[in-house]
């Protein structure tokens, strides 16, 4: 793949591991496909800008403690910049780079107006307090107050964060700047104009796309098995929606361990436990223990990995037996296990539709913000079931049409949209 000349700060990782490598192969095979001019893959290949800081926070104990801090902004060809904020351990510049891009693609794909944008902080939340993660996020968003803006780059809740961290952020930006300004960031709390329906969002979308998935080969939701890692915003949401919607979910996960019960589990009684149980789903009563990599190889319908990237590798691939896969996280099927479950008929609903849930009901909440008009939770989740149904309408057209997969499809779109608007604008100066 091309060079990345604006990521010279870590060495890559291998190849089938890299996400940002990975990224560049799927833009690479969406290029192809679409007779993408060198030129203009060139320009979509590099992020527009990438912003690392170092965030030093006073610890509790009076320690002083430095951490680094990125924003990588993809492309606002399409409009301001969008993306989540990540705190996790594993976080790297070249997985934020790879989000971002994914971001750019994932917005032109649903039709909304934004580029796409990624952060985050290499740590792990567990261990900060909650005033510490406050000093964080503030001393963060104060670093990078002059990339960020309603028009310009408008962060939201990713793995690690959540409306909390958005009103920091919120506040922030706005004593900085000297008024409140709700539109900085999207994921807030309902009482600084976040939006009905935007925690659930990215969970009723891939609910919304598992439906309609089974939909298309004559199946309802009604008793289908469905396996997911995770068990956090997304995957609790994802959970609790298919549950209700008659589904029955055998296994699900966090970082700390999975359960199973082949009689499916009662959500509602889960989430109290795992909300009692410092989000762990471990030793809940009425199911065995079942480990994340077991998790993923067990027969089921639909499998749903909703945590992190590269889950589902060239390694575990041959065991995994679902019939269809719902990328809920963000790559969490690597490059080399996607080719194998296409080749053998695995449905694999790819991250920039089956997660994208989110970003829609972010851009409501901006665009409830903007008018000073709120709406009620029904409306809210209308209009985003509007929005995902027709893209993956879309993308199953377009699969269908070109004979290529859901993901070459999906990204497709995405790109070219993209490629459309950077043409049409053309090159400055
Ligand atoms: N972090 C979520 C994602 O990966 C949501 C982003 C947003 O709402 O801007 O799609």
């Amino acid at each position: 793949m091309v060079a990345t000349p604006l990521l010279p700060l870590e060495a890559a990782t291998p190849a089938h591991i890299c996400p940002f490598d990975q990224a560049c192969s799927y833009l690479e095979a969406a290029a192809k496909e679409l007779k993408l001019d060198q030129g203009l893959l060139e320009i979509l290949s590099h992020p527009r800008k990438v912003v690392t800081v170092s965030i030093p926070v006073k610890l509790d104990n009076g320690e002083i403690r430095v951490l680094a801090g990125h924003r990588v902004q993809h492309s606002d060809i399409l409009g301001p910049y969008k993306g989540g904020i990540r705190y996790h351990p594993a976080v790297t510049l070249r997985e934020v780079s790879a989000l971002a891009m994914l971001m750019t693609w994932k917005c032109a794909l649903l039709g909304i107006p934004y580029g796409g944008a990624k952060g985050g902080i290499a740590l792990d939340p567990k261990q900060y307090s909650v005033r510490e993660l406050e000093r964080i996020t503030r001393r963060y968003t104060s670093e990078l107050i002059k990339d960020i803006g309603p028009s310009v780059d408008i962060p939201a809740p990713d793995v690690g964060t959540s409306a909390r961290e958005m009103a920091w952020m919120m506040d922030t930006y706005s004593v900085n700047v000297g008024h409140a300004v709700p539109g900085v960031v999207t994921g807030k709390p309902l009482s600084v104009g976040g939006s009905r329906g935007r925690e659930m969002a990215t969970g009723r979308g891939t609910m919304i796309i598992v439906r309609e998935a089974l939909a298309d080969q004559g199946k309802t939701l009604a008793g289908v098995r469905v396996v997911i890692q995770g068990f956090g915003n997304v995957g609790g949401a994802a959970a609790e929606l298919l549950h209700e919607a008659g589904a029955k979910i055998i296994a699900v996960s966090t970082s700390t361990g999975g359960i199973y019960s082949e009689q499916g589990l009662d959500i509602a009684a889960l989430k109290a436990y795992a909300t009692a149980n410092h989000k762990s789903v471990v030793g809940f009563p009425q199911a065995l223990p079942i480990s994340n990599a077991d998790l993923l190889t067990l027969p089921c319908d639909v499998l749903i990995p909703s945590a992190l990237e590269n889950q589902i590798t060239k390694e575990n691939v041959s065991q995994v037996q679902a019939k269809i896969i719902a990328e809920a996280a963000n790559g969490p099927v690597t490059l080399e296990a996607n080719q194998a479950l296409e080749a053998r008929g695995v449905i694999v609903l790819p991250d920039i539709l089956a997660n994208a849930g989110g970003v829609v009901v972010s851009y409501l909440e901006w665009v409830q913000g903007l008018s000073y008009l709120f709406w009620d939770e029904e409306r809210v989740n209308r209009e985003m079931e509007h929005l995902m149904v027709h893209a993956y309408r879309q993308v199953i057209q377009h699969s269908k049409t070109r004979q290529i997969s859901l993901r070459l499809a999906a990204y497709t779109l995405g790109v070219g949209r993209v490629a459309q608007a950077l043409n049409d604008r053309g090159l400055y100066p």
